[in-house]
């Protein structure tokens, strides 16, 4: 491969020995070079293909943290619906109703994405409402958060939930007040059990999933920590790698429910090659908080009696949690709720009693509402904070109606805290469980937080590390890329503004020029087309 150079730039390397320089040389999948025009064009050979970049900002490859590109990609290839736009429920009936009208009976009918926030009537659609959209297909449209979901009687029907039926362990079946029948409201695990039921093709995941890719290299991501759930997922992924259709990096996140597949063929963290890796264990252990299934300490605000639902007892996440740390795997914890928190750092906390492990980067994701001692433990513990500060880019009734703004401002979303602590900070989106994969707009919100607890802000700079070099680190990576340096690889995206320099509100707003992977260019705006390429 020729070698590229990259020329007249305003170059942010996250290198703190040369912070900042104008150009940059590329050769094979590596950086060759950081320095001046001359330099750069003397490092890289007379043949080097030179790309002007007029001034334009370069910043290493964004890295998404934590996203599910395959059920985002179902939505994208309208292969599920999309109902994030929806604002009544009489909307969301419409689109059920249409898609009906061209989906043979039986067959399922999945969408993804309402919000009671946003709903006109402040409610989730039930059986009844999916009923009269599609009376002949099984139909099942999750939340926002992807914790909870509707589903229409025929759904009900093929799941086995009746009248009688009890919830599973680690979910609930709402039920009418007055009659006793399931509304159609499934939270957690009483979700995943209908969601198993629904299957795809090889086919139509790959397709899904070649959707969802290129939308993230045209946000500049260079890299993603994905989340899969089954063994197919997995082979997707390889099906793409194989025909060289990967145009960014993957960290598997994979669903602890395989860890004793994983640990049987002696696999660990970090099998795979540079573009797809199995990374970490990734373990369910409570819901979110707009679902009122966050596992909390004290109840929620309107529900004296509900604590939240964790999805495991201690001892089974503890049986989860010793058997990957033992054999060599990175625990992704999914911890929102304060209770599930320290939950978690007690299952790490004894875990690491009994097999000391150095550098095991064990995480929680979301880490949303942290008391002064989990921030103390997740220090000592050396655990690293995987938070999604686009959630905080919106307005935050999500947060503040069902635990109060007493507690939502005193525990949510703490990433100055995290950091002045010395608590390693990753960032993600969590799409499709969030508007938006776009990494610009979790730095924006990150740094402007719009008004929610602003003294928990925290700078650009350090807003870019946590979807870069920090990123990095947390999959063991931060050696050979999350900044700009000689020897990394080159992994690069090139912005239309200076997110140091525009107005914080507006660095959302940046567009991405171009996007390099592993030295090659994946992406290249309209406005940015360059002679030769
Ligand atoms: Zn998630």
């Amino acid at each position: 491969m020729e070698a590229i150079v990259l020329v007249n730039g305003n170059i942010i390397t996250l290198d703190p020995s040369k912070p900042r320089a104008g150009a940059i040389a590329i050769g094979d999948d590596r950086i060759i070079g950081v320095g001046t025009n001359e330099e750069m064009l003397s490092v890289a050979g007379k043949n080097a293909r030179i790309i002007d970049l007029e001034g334009r900002t370069v910043l290493p490859g964004l890295s998404d943290s934590h996203v599910h590109l395959i059920e985002y990609g179902l939505m994208l290839s309208s292969a599920s619906l999309d109902v994030r736009e929806a604002r009544s429920i009489d909307e969301i009936k419409t689109m059920v109703g249409r898609r009906a009208k061209e989906t043979p009976q039986e067959v399922w009918i999945t969408g993804h994405g309402w919000d009671t926030t946003v709903l006109a009537e402040r409610r989730p659609p039930n059986r009844w409402d999916l009923d009269e959209a599609a009376p002949d297909n099984p139909v099942m449209i999750t939340d926002m958060g992807g914790h909870l979901c509707s589903v229409n009687s025929i759904a009900l029907k093929l799941a086995n939930i009746g009248k009688g039926g009890e919830s599973p362990p680690g979910g609930k079946i709402d039920k009418d007040p007055d009659t006793g029948e399931p509304t159609g409201i499934l939270r957690e695990t009483a979700a995943s059990t209908v969601e198993e039921m629904v299957t795809y093709s090889d086919e139509d995941l790959t397709t899904a999933l070649s959707f969802a890719l290129h939308e993230a290299i045209g946000y500049g991501i260079t890299s993603v920590h994905c989340i899969v759930h089954s063994p197919q997922d997995i082979r997707v992924f390889q099906k793409l790698l194989i025909r060289d259709e990967l145009p960014l990096r993957v960290y598997l996140m994979i669903s602890a429910s395989l860890l004793p597949h994983l640990t049987g063929l002696g696999l660990r963290t970090g099998f795979g090659n540079p573009k797809l890796k199995i990374g970490a264990i990734k373990v369910m252990l409570d819901g979110s908080i707009e679902g009122y299934t966050a596992y909390l300490t004290q109840p929620y605000e309107e529900e004296p009696d509900n604590l939240g639902i964790p999805w495991l007892s201690n001892e089974e996440l503890l049986d989860i949690v010793s058997e990957a740390h033992e054999t060599g795997f990175q625990l992704a914890i999914h911890a929102i709720g304060d209770r599930a928190i320290h939950m978690a750092l007690d299952s790490i906390e004894t875990a690491l009693e009994k097999t000391q492990r150095m550098d095991h980067r064990h995480r929680i994701e979301h880490a949303s509402l942290l008391d002064e001692k989990s921030v103390r433990r997740m220090r000592n513990l050396e655990v690293i904070a995987s938070v999604q500060p686009n959630f905080i880019s919106h307005n935050m009734d999500w947060m503040l109606e069902p635990i109060g703004s007493a507690r939502a401002t005193k525990l949510g979303e703490r990433y100055r805290t995290l950091i002045d602590a010395g608590v390693k900070v990753t960032a993600g989106s969590d799409c499709p469980a969030d508007s938006t994969m776009n990494p610009l707009v979790g730095i924006q919100s990150a740094v402007t937080r719009q008004g929610f607890v602003p003294e928990e802000r925290i700078t650009i700079e350090e807003a870019i590390s946590l979807y870069t070099i920090n990123s990095a680190y947390a999959s063991f990576e931060e050696r050979s890329r999350g900044s700009i340096e000689v020897g990394k690889l080159a992994d690069l995206v090139v912005l239309s503004n200076d997110p140091l320099v525009i107005p914080t509100d507006e660095i959302g707003d940046i567009k991405v020029d171009m996007t390099i992977v592993n030295g090659e260019i994946v992406y290249t705006s309209k406005g940015f087309q360059q002679p030769g390429i």
